[in-house]
């Protein structure tokens, strides 16, 4: 199916509108010390706002429902920012606290939603999509990452739909009923653990069905295997760098970006410094340029139809010269500076997204 993405350009007081694959912004305003609704609609110090996605031209984005490992003594987490090999598996969480936290986060989506419906809007359908790109509304996808609210008889799955549920991943980087998810670790691979569940296995028929996107970061490789062979649409990985500059487990390998490439799906490259810079270290002192080394690997594997951008904001260190939501352009100009022609930003920046949209929610 085609699509028109003529007169799309011009908007966002001429900034390139973005839609972008990934942040945990809702988890982040919403958590005990957040700011809540009015922390998104007048801004506050985390990366994604109103505010900073209108002076960045962040137009829409996946909006992670993702409900974190309790995780009791942070020192039992690896010293990530002192370089060496390290690993870390997040502890798996139980249904019934992911289903509580789950509903809790879609009351606060709601609450979100209604405090300023002439700013903000739930993409569900494509048309929903073009209309934020065209600068009416921020546009919130709503994704989940990681199924642990969801039961293995998927009884849960059809009333997320109708609440507005578009895109899941599986797993997040811990097992679950429906496969499992890569351990954190550098240097390391995503070649860890068994292939998806049954269960996984019917979610993603079910996903297909319904019209629900499934997002392949934080799957294993084996895991990654199962959905390519299962999944009649194209495949996405949301938020993911690229394993040949960074050897983060959590990255694809060019093998992988080329199975993507074949289903004529898309990735969306991670900003997370922890994913781009070659050391390991999470260290936010990365220059701007390692972000366009990723995003350039990834068009010379797959060509410039399969790559998009999935920020990470709110889950993830950002590099200090693009900060927050508001230095998009920072990012798309120095693309420009490389060589970039107005034709491939855009596709990077929500052509290709609209394309894979188009394939898999109609
Ligand atoms: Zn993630």
């Amino acid at each position: 199916m085609g699509i028109v993405l003529g007169g799309m350009t011009e908007v966002c007081s001429g900034m390139l509108p973005i839609i972008d694959g990934h942040n945990d912004t809702l988890t982040r305003i919403f958590s005990e010390d957040g700011g809540g609704v009015s922390a998104f609609l007048n801004g506050d110090d985390g990366h994604l706002d109103l505010p900073k996605a209108r002076a960045g031209g962040f137009a829409a984005g996946f909006f992670a429902i993702y409900i974190p490992s309790k995780i009791k003594n942070p020192a039992d987490e690896p010293a990530r920012s002192e370089g060496g090999a390290w690993t870390f598996t997040p502890p798996s969480i139980d249904h019934e606290w992911a289903a509580s936290e789950t509903a809790r986060l879609l009351d606060c989506l709601d609450e979100l939603l209604s405090a300023a419906p002439e700013s903000l809007g739930l993409c569900t359908t494509v048309d929903d999509v073009r209309a934020s790109i065209n600068g009416e509304r921020l546009g919130i996808i709503q994704h989940i990452e990681g199924c642990e609210m969801i039961s293995p008889d998927l009884r849960e799955l059809p009333g997320l739909y109708e609440r507005g549920l578009r895109s899941l991943g599986p797993v997040w980087s811990r097992p679950n009923v429906f496969g499992t998810g890569i351990r954190f670790g550098w240097p390391s691979s995503s070649d860890v653990g068994p292939g998806l569940t049954a269960a996984g296995k019917n979610l993603i028929v079910a996903c297909n069905k319904l019209g629900i996107m499934i997002d392949l970061s934080h799957l294993n490789r084996a895991g990654f295997m199962d959905v390519a062979d299962i999944s009649s649409k194209p495949l996405v990985a949301t938020h993911c760098g690229c394993h040949a500059l960074c050897q983060s487990a959590r990255n694809l390998d060019d093998e992988q970006l080329r199975i993507i490439a074949e289903s004529n799906g898309l990735i969306g490259c991670n900003f997370f410094t922890g994913d781009l810079r070659g050391d390991g270290r999470f260290d936010t002192d990365m220059p701007m340029s390692r972000m366009a080394e990723h995003i350039e690997h990834i068009v010379t594997v797959c060509g410039i139809d399969h790559v998009a951008l999935g920020s990470d904001f709110d889950g993830a260190a950002m590099c200090d010269d693009l900060g927050d939501a508001s230095g998009l352009p920072k990012l798309i100009d120095l693309l420009r500076d490389r060589g970039w022609s107005e034709h491939d930003l855009t596709r990077l920046a929500y052509g290709n997204w609209m394309r894979v949209l188009d394939a898999t929610w109609n």
